[in-house]
């Protein structure tokens, strides 16, 4: 049976596709976005979270640690991540909680029966599990699997993704998922690189690619000011969307500093510091810009105008 990667598994979440959802995180994720909410889903392998502000300075953990990568120059715990291998021996040893291990293996088999003790709640909302991240289509053998147990055993499926991954990944996957929340975040090759560190072209194709198929989607573009909030960004993204044989809906996704305290815990600068949220006046002129397209828009998942007849 195949295993996967995780970093967390949210449950009652309200803003993962529709009713009550659990939604599992999938550690590792080709993309660089600057914004990114979730840091720890960035690498493939297990990281620790470090948080000197619990840190009662004790000393336990020191020598828990086979790699001397603990240290306290300050009174309060330090890591040196050269050295440390992510083995969590210190975890236990500390009384206060300021270690964690982020990331961990896990079976289809035990995934499936975590989810299924949420059962009864997406029974009565129309929910069921999405698979996020970090990217989902980055494992696929095991989101795959874990589909195909989903589907064996009636649970309704959402795959949160950039839809940056091989044609066929996307194409079998397409097979077995309810619906795809889509991420297209720059129209521009060239600022899609500089920004996430992959080009845009297998995006754009695997959103053609579900297009031509029916699969079910809807377009999530983050509003990030600086970076993709340009209206010429949104214009060639409304375009494109309203090019597929399938012209599907879109949410906008205003920018938000939620997670920003997690790149300190992973020994990380979080780059984004000035960037302003932005004001609803501004999220509706964009969204706006996807209306003259005739396309359905959301802000944030709440629906905005009407598309006009004709
Ligand atoms: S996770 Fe392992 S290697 Fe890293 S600091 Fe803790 S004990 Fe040392
Ligand atoms: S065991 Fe925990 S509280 Fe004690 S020094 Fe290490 S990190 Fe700090």
């Amino acid at each position: 049976m195949a295993t996967g990667m995780i970093f967390d598994i949210k449950r009652f979440a309200v803003h993962d596709g529709p009713g009550i959802r659990t939604t599992v995180f999938f550690k590792g994720c080709p993309l660089a976005c600057p914004w990114c909410h979730n840091p720890e889903g960035k690498k493939f392998t297990p990281e620790m979270f470090v948080r000197p502000a619990r840190c009662i300075g004790c000393g336990s953990c020191l020598p828990a640690c086979p790699h001397g990568a603990l240290s306290l120059p300050t009174g309060v715990i330090a890591l040196d991540r050269e050295r440390c291998d992510s083995c969590g021996r210190c975890v236990d040893a500390c009384p206060s909680d300021a270690l964690e291990t982020v990331g961990r293996e896990v079976t289809v088999e035990w995934l499936v029966a975590e989810i299924e003790r949420d059962r009864t709640f997406f029974d009565g909302s129309g929910g069921g599990v999405t698979f996020s991240g970090g990217e989902p289509l980055a494992q696929p053998e095991f989101l795959i699997e874990l589909l195909r147990a989903c589907r064996v055993n009636g649970l309704a499926t959402v795959i949160d993704t950039s839809g940056y991954a091989p044609a066929d990944v996307v194409e079998a996957v397409a097979g077995y998922a309810g619906l795809f929340l889509y991420d297209l975040k720059l129209i521009d090759d060239d600022l899609h690189r500089r920004y996430t560190g992959v080009p845009n072209g297998p995006i754009l194709e695997n959103l053609r690619l579900l297009a031509s198929r029916g699969a079910r989607v809807i377009v999530r573009v983050p509003v990030i000011p600086g970076i993709t909030d340009s209206e010429e960004n949104m214009d060639g993204i409304a375009r494109f969307i309203a090019a597929l044989p399938t012209p599907y809906p879109v949410d906008l996704l205003p920018y938000h500093r939620a997670g920003s305290d997690k790149y300190a815990r992973l020994g990380l600068k979080y780059q984004l510091v000035e960037t302003p949220v932005p004001p609803q006046a501004r999220m509706e002129g964009l969204a706006e810009i996807f209306l003259r397209y005739k396309l359905q828009v959301m802000i944030g998942g709440e629906r905005y105008g009407d598309v006009a007849p004709g």
